[in-house]
């Protein structure tokens, strides 16, 4: 039997609102994102610079809001893969009850999926916020400014500094978004997982919530992950044409099921 089938069996048997969707770096290379860890990544380039660098020292302000002159035209230029329009389309039919990711790119919102259905771990590259207000600003707008000279702008409501609204080393977790992801995980009949290594936190212990209240595993991954093991299904097929063939799959499994009922 095919991955694809076999995915589809799982979420068919899942049922309505029976899944949750995790996604790390690998759901989004396909949408030419490449994972920040991976060589050519982000990060091959530049240093990540640490949250309390950021907010101590004027220079790696400055040196961040030049890199994201760089590094924020891709995102917004990128599109939705076939992975993201099926994860999108089973939120839609109401197969999924939300997707957590890893990623930045807003990617899943774009396809289609409800910014509230969507639990972003690290944060979001779309918005600046304002660490003394919390007001948030849209990136376009606070980038015009840096390129107009204004080199670590300041909020025009409070004077408070600014940052992008994703998560740096060193910065916390959003407490919010980590206990909505156990939530969701722990109501979970099947988590699956897509284009995550599963090695960071809470990533890497995420599925085990929905593995400890008896649900299933799938895994779809380019490389092994620690969970494999206990996985109902792995697989190492790209994420966008595995779940491009299993998207009529589950179609007719759905239609199939309710001529039965
Ligand atoms: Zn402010």
């Amino acid at each position: 039997m095919s991955d694809a089938q076999r995915l589809s069996d799982l979420l068919v048997a899942a049922g309505q609102l029976g899944t949750v969707v995790f996604t790390g770096a690998g759901v989004s290379t396909e949408s030419g994102i490449p994972d920040f860890r991976s060589p050519g990544g982000i990060w091959s380039r530049y240093a990540p610079i640490d949250y309390s660098d950021y907010l101590g020292d004027p220079a790696m302000r400055r040196e961040s809001w030049q890199r994201g002159l760089h590094t924020y035209p891709p995102l917004v230029a990128a599109k939705p893969n076939p992975a993201h329009v099926a994860i999108a389309d089973w939120w839609r039919g109401g197969l999924i009850t939300g997707v957590v990711t890893q990623n930045i790119d807003g990617l899943h919102q774009k396809a289609g999926v409800d910014a509230d259905a969507v639990v972003e771990l690290h944060g979001n590259a779309h918005w600046i916020g304002c660490l003394g207000c919390n007001a948030r600003f849209d990136r376009h707008g606070i980038h015009t400014r840096v390129e107009a000279g204004d080199l670590d702008p300041a909020c025009p409501h409070c004077g408070g500094m600014l940052k992008a609204t994703t998560i740096s080393f060193g910065q916390p977790l959003p407490t919010q978004a980590v206990s909505r992801a156990q939530r969701l995980h722990a109501t979970a009949r099947l988590c699956l997982v897509i284009g995550s290594s599963l090695v960071v936190y809470p990533a890497a212990n995420l599925p085990e919530v929905t593995l400890d209240a008896g649900g299933k595993l799938a895994i779809v991954n380019y490389t092994p992950t620690h969970l494999d093991p206990l996985a109902t299904l792995v697989s190492r097929e790209a994420a966008g044409a595995l779940l491009a063939a299993t998207q009529p799959l589950v179609s007719q499994g759905l239609s199939s099921q309710s001529a039965q009922v």
